[in-house]
């Protein structure tokens, strides 16, 4: 081979755009999965190389720029989870690498292995040596120790020194014999200044080893770095269901385990133990979590138990961390990660266990391209992986409660709250009865007032909770009945009475109120429906001496500051909270003894056949906040239907029960968990574009087995001046995949396909 330039053969290469995958020319036998650099018109893009092309186009073909890999970078099962899922969801797997892999982290071809450069391997088209090095590096990272190098120099961060696993030459000194056996003792490696110390020798020592190539150093950004002092780890014995709950999930094998159990009845624990089980055997966890607002005191747990073996990522990393994160995974340098919906494709290896805590979550579902699901993507992975996967809830989706039911999915249970914590109690008040005692309406029925009062007085906190920011929804004109709009989207604007402003708030539009209505030109514009901002100026009149904070998005815009304003409500600097859904979740207030839920009808108004459910959830998990091992909770719904099943049985804290009464509608109309959905939307400058979009695709449908509804107008059917059409399709899981087989997307065109949609604006 030596002499012959290596050839170049037609190679498809899938860009992460919205195109299909174009042909270059690439050096034979480069394998599919590594990352390439081309030029694309005139500019150059990041790709992913997916073979030989076995028909290219007739047109000259350009090569590439140029190979980034020396061969593909994921754990082979995590590719394999790429492909399955670019086939599932309609996207490319191109779209998915960038939530695995940092684009900017770029190997190092001047690494050195047994002597050669990979750039050695890559220059006489070696492509099948370098494969066989990587598929050593996946069983072992070791053993090229240097790959990601240059890379991880960069950051700031601690020096981590490994045993490279070179053999021990015949002749060491004294002193090189102290540090390496110490690295030995700590299993191979150690942050440098630790190691020092317990070898009790100097730097130069270490610089004499990493030149004769026996330990090398490497620079790693450690996140927990602040956190490694703190908190002990309390361990507790399990109680009787969550041993029972701990044995029933083989290790070892796929199954996938709803684990059903009120915040506080000790679910986490329960986690922690297997998790224990789990590392002890070698094998590593993928732990879920819905938002990075819950992960912190998670992580003093994690870390307590399993002290610097885990590592986290999510979205409010900055590149930098993420970086130093992703090359840990990639080099085994931690075995338990953490981290919300992406964290679902980390570059994790040989998992053997996946954990999906709050698996009801919406913000497992992404709602831009990829639409993928982390909570059913992880099913997939642990699937791959032959692995267990628990999900945890109190409030399970009825998805997975139904798989449980059936036995899809293997059912625990905890039933009760360690000793001294009680559940709050729950209480309903009607509205309609406030309403005509009052002749007006009433943002706060009297039951609330009272309440708020008393709590005032004990010094206690309590929260109060309307979804719905700004002071008033809309403002419409008594006149001639018009609301005023968004003049690029079709809703209403919102009045924010402190920036003295009318708000889109879809695409964020304002204006200055007007005297008159734009439409007739009467003087009798009226605002409607309160908002967090009026509840505020209403407590601050009826309160005048307590502490209020409102916690909304108008609130904390500024980074930072909705952590602070919870750190201050924590620390118990705040009498009464007031704010939208995000506070719902998660968050302990020590002396959080009331919830108020000012409007607990308000999700149940929209279209969609989960809003039932969703109200539900939402009412169970706030009322979930009140309360405390020493403080009895208390928890008011005012609601106009006090017998609508969501909120009967969230004032029962029943779960079973509204499972029992909402899935047989489930059934009837024919939605999921009984029936699959792939919701396709169109976007056009025209409805009669969008629609024709649609029909023309459901013209040539041609699987048999569907349910077709459309196309029908968006429930917004215009957000900044695009128009907006649906066109949903029921049916099997089977048949509605066979659809995006048979009637793939165009990747540029006007429709876009939301497999399994928890969103339907
Ligand atoms: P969940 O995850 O269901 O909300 P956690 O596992 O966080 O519940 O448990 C709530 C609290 O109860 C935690 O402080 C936890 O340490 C404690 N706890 C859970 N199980 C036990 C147990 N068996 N013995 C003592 N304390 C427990
Ligand atoms: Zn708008």
């Amino acid at each position: 081979m030596s002499g012959t330039p290596p050839s170049l053969v037609p190679t498809r290469v899938q860009l992460n755009r919205p195109l299909p995958p174009l042909t270059y020319l690439a050096p034979e036998d480069l394998p599919a999965g590594v990352r390439v650099r081309v030029k694309l018109r005139n500019s150059l893009a990041f790709g992913l190389a997916m073979g030989p092309d076995p028909s290219p186009p007739a047109a000259k073909l350009r090569p590439l720029e140029l190979v980034l890999d020396p061969f593909p970078l994921l754990p082979p099962k995590l590719r394999e989870l790429h492909t399955f899922a670019a086939r599932y969801y309609g996207c490319l797997e191109a779209n998915l690498l960038p939530l695995s892999l940092p684009q900017a982290l770029l190997p190092n071809w001047e690494a050195d292995e047994d002597g050669q450069r990979l750039s050695f391997h890559r220059d006489r088209g070696a492509w099948g040596v370098l494969a066989d090095l990587g598929e050593a590096w996946h069983r072992d990272p070791a053993l090229l120790p240097t790959l990601l190098h240059r890379a991880l120099r960069r950051g700031a961060g601690f020096t981590e020194v490994r045993l490279t696993g070179a053999p021990h030459p015949p002749r060491v000194t004294p002193a090189q014999a102290k540090l390496l056996l110490a690295l030995e003792e700590a299993g191979g490696s150690l942050m440098e200044p630790e190691l020092l110390e317990a070898a009790g020798v100097g730097a130069s020592v270490l610089n004499t080893l990493e030149k004769r190539g026996l330990v090398t150093r490497m620079k790693r950004v450690d996140l927990l770095a602040q956190r490694r002092e703190a908190g002990t780890d309390r361990t507790v014995v399990l109680n009787d269901e969550q041993q029972t709950a701990l044995d029933a999930v083989a290790l070892g094998a796929f199954g996938v385990h709803l684990l059903q159990g009120v915040t506080g009845s000790g679910k986490t624990e329960v986690y922690l133990a297997l998790a224990e089980r789990v590392l002890a055997a070698g094998r590593r966890v993928l732990w879920l979590v819905p938002e990075i607002g819950l992960t912190g005191s998670l992580l003093d747990r994690l870390e307590a138990r399993f002290p610097g073996r885990v590592a986290v990522g999510h979205a409010g990393l900055n590149a930098g961390e993420k970086h130093g994160d992703v090359v840990r995974l990639l080099f085994n340098g931690a075995d338990l990660f953490v981290g919300v919906r992406n964290a679902v494709l980390a570059p994790l290896r040989d998992i053997g266990l996946i954990v999906v805590d709050e698996e009801q979550e919406g913000s497992y579902k992404s709602e831009e391209h990829p639409r993928v699901n982390a909570r059913d993507l992880a099913i997939k992975r642990a699937q791959l992986e032959d692995c267990p996967i628990v999900l945890g809830s109190a409030t399970p989706s009825l998805e997975s409660w139904q798989a449980a039911q059936t036995g899809r999915y293997h059912l625990l249970r905890l039933t009760q709250r360690p000793a001294g914590i009680t559940l709050p109690t729950v209480e309903i008040v009607d509205l309609r009865d406030a309403y005509r005692q009052a002749r007006r309406k009433v943002i706060f029925a009297p039951p609330l007032l009272k309440a708020l009062t008393e709590t005032l007085a004990r010094g206690e906190q309590s929260l109060l909770l309307l979804n719905r920011r700004g002071y008033e929804n809309f403002w419409m004109c008594r006149a001639c009945g018009k609301n005023l709009g968004c003049p690029h989207c079709a809703i209403s604007l919102t009045y924010h009475r402190g920036d003295f402003r009318l708000r889109c708030h879809l695409c964020g539009h304002e204006t200055v109120p007007p005297e008159a209505c734009p439409d007739c030109g009467a003087e009798h514009l009226r605002g409607v429906g309160e908002g967090t901002e009026q509840v505020e100026e209403h407590l601050r009149q009826l309160f005048p001496a307590a502490r209020i904070l409102r916690l909304d998005r108008d609130t904390t815009r500024r980074r930072g500051s909705l952590e602070a304003g919870l750190l201050a409500a924590e620390a118990g600097h705040v009498d009464i909270l007031v704010g939208t859904q995000m506070l719902a979740k998660g968050h302990t207030f020590p002396r959080l003894t009331l919830v108020g839920v000012i409007n607990a009808d308000q999700g149940l108004k929209v279209a969609d056949f989960r809003a039932s459910e969703r109200t539900f959830q939402l009412l169970t998990q706030v009322a979930g906040r009140a309360g405390r091992a020493d403080l009895q909770g208390r928890v008011i719904l005012q609601t106009y239907s006090p017998d609508h099943p969501a909120i009967s049985f969230a004032l029962a804290q029943d779960f079973e029960g509204f499972a029992a009464s909402e899935l047989p509608f489930r059934q009837g109309l024919g939605y999921p968990p009984f029936t699959a959905l792939s919701l396709y939307r169109a976007e056009a400058d025209t409805p009669q574009e969008a629609r024709g979009a649609l029909e023309a695709f459901r013209q040539r449908l041609s699987v048999p087995g569907l349910r077709i509804l459309g196309p029908l107008e968006a429930p917004v059917p215009r957000i900044k001046d695009r128009w907006r059409m649906h066109l949903l399709l029921k049916g099997s899981r089977g048949a509605l995949g066979e659809v995006l087989a048979r009637h793939p997307l165009e990747p540029a065109g006007l429709i876009h396909v939301d497999r399994d949609p928890l969103q339907f604006g």
